[in-house]
């Protein structure tokens, strides 16, 4: 008689103390959760001093991580990252953009950027899910753009210039799942913008953009013009908002309560580096299992391309989705895949966040699965 995967108990010494292990929303620290009981802002205004200086603790609490250039802007609006590549087609690319898609993100701003009527058509480089490209260089292209980090396969990209494009064109990083998490310069970049729902450790809805002096001039050049910008998806309305620690419209206070946490916490760990170094760590422990282990392999080929952040790994001889089906079973959730790459495979978020030691505990809990689970090893 077999048994289902849902029926298998893991013993509770193998179990992660905390088995949460999504990409977005991601493990969120129980400290910040108790922050936010205590917190008197929650159902206050807005456009009042108390919320407004919460915001402004914020985009210092950024400029700190980061190492924002002074003379930089940050700006937020609400929407999250897919509202922002909205916000980006109407507010930033000129006339148009040239895009790297290696996976399911990437390619929705390109995507985006391609049904705009204002704009001409985008360049759009595309490789296999699992490997990454960045962006043709072109005469007429005013925006470069690709995602940090792929979510949907695990792909991590270099943030770099581009070699060869015009001097006045914007580099536009989508840092959604990176941010936080990964060590970067990010003056190298024109707008680094994310949602901070991953290694940010707070709630979704919100988009945050780290502005270089020269965004900040393309963004105040085409609020000037006459073409229709919807309020919404305004850079140059959201800018206007920002400079007075406010947004648009209404933000959720949670959000932005569990985000300062977050950032004293990634801050007081020693910054960026320091919060790398954490995700660097645990993503060294999943992929050496999987290395080892004779059912599983990382699905990012080139090590120097597998993300810190988020680990994908295939399986061979055991169906991933009842391993997954297991974990979530025994309290260990969101292990599944991204549901449109389609492999036999589990994702693993490594946000700061997660512990590294808890890490080593999922592939514990994995191994006694496939001793359970897993067929002939491939
Ligand atoms: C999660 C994610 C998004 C989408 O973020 P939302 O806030 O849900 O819109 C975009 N890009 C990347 C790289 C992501 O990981």
């Amino acid at each position: 008689m077999t048994v289902a995967p849902t029926d298998l108990r893991i013993p509770p010494d193998l179990l992660p103390v905390d088995g949460r292990f999504g990409c977005g929303p991601a493990k969120i620290r129980p400290e910040a959760v108790e922050a936010l009981t205590r917190n008197r802002l929650l159902g206050t205004s807005h456009r009042q001093a108390p919320v407004r200086d919460l915001v402004g603790r914020v985009k210092t609490g950024l400029a700190t991580l980061f190492r924002v250039p002074d003379d930089w802007e940050i700006v937020l609006g609400n929407g999250g990252s897919t509202t922002f590549w909205d916000v980006a087609v109407c507010s930033l690319i000129e006339r148009r953009s040239s895009h790297a898609s290696f996976g399911e993100f990437s390619a929705k701003f390109a995507a985006a950027a391609a049904r705009a009527p204002h704009l001409d058509e985008p360049a759009v480089v595309s490789v296999a899910a699992g490997t990454t490209v960045l962006p043709e260089p072109l005469p007429d292209a005013d925006v470069y753009a690709w995602a940090h980090n792929e979510t949907s396969t695990g792909a991590l990209a270099p943030v770099q210039r581009i070699h060869g494009a015009d001097d006045r064109a914007l580099v536009v990083v989508d840092g959604t799942s990176a941010a936080g998490g990964v060590d970067l310069d990010v003056t190298a970049t024109d707008v680094y913008y994310f949602a901070p729902q991953k290694s940010l450790g707070s709630e979704g809805g919100l988009w945050i953009a780290l502005c270089s002096p020269a965004a900040v001039e393309r963004i105040e050049r085409i609020a000037a013009t006459d073409r229709w910008i919807p309020e919404s998806l305004s850079l140059g309305l959201a800018l206007q908002n920002s400079r007075q620690n406010q947004t648009l419209n209404t933000p959720a206070i949670a959000t932005l309560v569990l985000l300062e946490n977050q950032l004293d916490w990634l801050n007081g760990l020693g910054g960026l580096a320091a919060a790398g170094r954490r995700s660097a760590d645990s993503a060294t422990r999943l992929y050496g299992w999987a290395e080892r282990n004779p059912w599983a392999t990382p699905f990012v080929g080139r090590p120097e391309e597998r993300s810190p952040v988020v680990g994908t790994i295939d399986f061979a001889g055991v169906e991933a989705p009842q391993l997954a089906a297991a974990l979530r079973a025994n309290g260990v959730v969101d292990t599944e895949p991204y549901r449109k790459l389609g492999r036999n495979q589990l994702r693993i978020g490594m946000f700061p966040t997660v512990e590294p030691d808890d890490v080593s505990a999922l592939c514990r809990c994995l191994d006694w699965l496939l001793e359970r689970l897993g067929g002939p090893a491939a």
